[in-house]
């Protein structure tokens, strides 16, 4: 396994660890992807984090839609929203995937988050959309997730949880963190009275200085190689029934 590649699955395993730490997910929900290469790099399901090593995390083709994996475990049954993510979106090298309690109790009231603080502008727009429900694991959830999140680099879905992405890990984990944040915020405003919601001409003002703002990274990007050749690589796969992933 290549240096490169070592690191990006040790990133994946350090920030599943980080984001139960931080309360941001529970117990064995939520999971990470990575682009690497023409590849996704993903959590295992239904693992415990603190088990997981390097060689644990699962690597599907970013367009293969067949659910083949290497690996010795399978990988995470939500790999249908990140392979699709990963691939209508060449601006995302990461996503993040949890079940945070405040983004989580708005998806189960069906709400949107509105532009009710400056900090909406994290996720490119003026809301961040929550999408209908569909069953976890399956392609009709990833098609939701993806309409959701269009123009956005968060969403949250319908009656389970929330996911962000980001040109880097560190940075799609600082949106899920913002995310659960502003969530809060709004739950709270929400049960004092009427929230009051900022302009689009305000949001613009923020996005435009927003270009500019945000997590302030060191060498990360060069981790994120581009989408290249087919490599030949042997694929020892294994298949898993596309539409149905697996039990978590
Ligand atoms: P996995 O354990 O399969 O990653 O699934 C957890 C989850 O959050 C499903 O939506
Ligand atoms: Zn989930």
């Amino acid at each position: 396994m290549r240096g490169e590649e070592q690191k990006l699955r040790q990133q994946i395993i350090d920030h599943c660890l980080a984001m139960n730490a931080s309360g941001l997910n529970q117990g064995t929900s939520g999971n990470i992807s990575v682009r690497f290469g023409d590849d996704m790099l993903i959590s295992p399901s239904g693992i415990a984090y603190q088990t997981l090593k390097p060689e644990m995390i699962a690597t599907m083709a970013i367009d293969d839609a067949s659910g083949s994996w290497t690996g010795p475990l399978k990988p995470s049954s939500e790999w249908h929203f990140h392979q699709a993510l990963l691939q209508d979106r060449p601006d995302a090298n990461a996503v993040v995937h949890a079940h945070p309690t405040y983004c989580t109790t708005l998806a189960i009231l069906r709400k949107d988050i509105p532009a009710c603080h400056y900090m909406i502008a994290a996720f490119g727009g003026n809301n961040v959309r929550c999408s209908d429900y569909a069953t976890y694991g399956t392609k009709s959830l990833s098609d939701l997730a993806v309409e959701a999140m269009k123009d956005r680099t968060a969403c949250l879905l319908g009656n389970h949880g929330m996911i962000a992405i980001g040109d880097t890990l560190p940075k799609a984990m600082w949106r899920a963190v913002e995310l659960e944040t502003i969530a809060r915020q709004y739950y709270f405003s929400l049960q004092l009275g009427n929230p009051v919601i900022l302009s689009d001409a305000d949001v613009e003002e923020t996005l435009a200085k927003f270009t500019t703002y945000g997590l302030q990274e060191t060498d990360d990007r060069k981790n994120y190689p581009a989408r290249k050749a087919k490599n030949g690589r042997g694929r020892k796969s294994q298949t898993m029934a596309a539409g149905t992933g697996g039990e978590s």
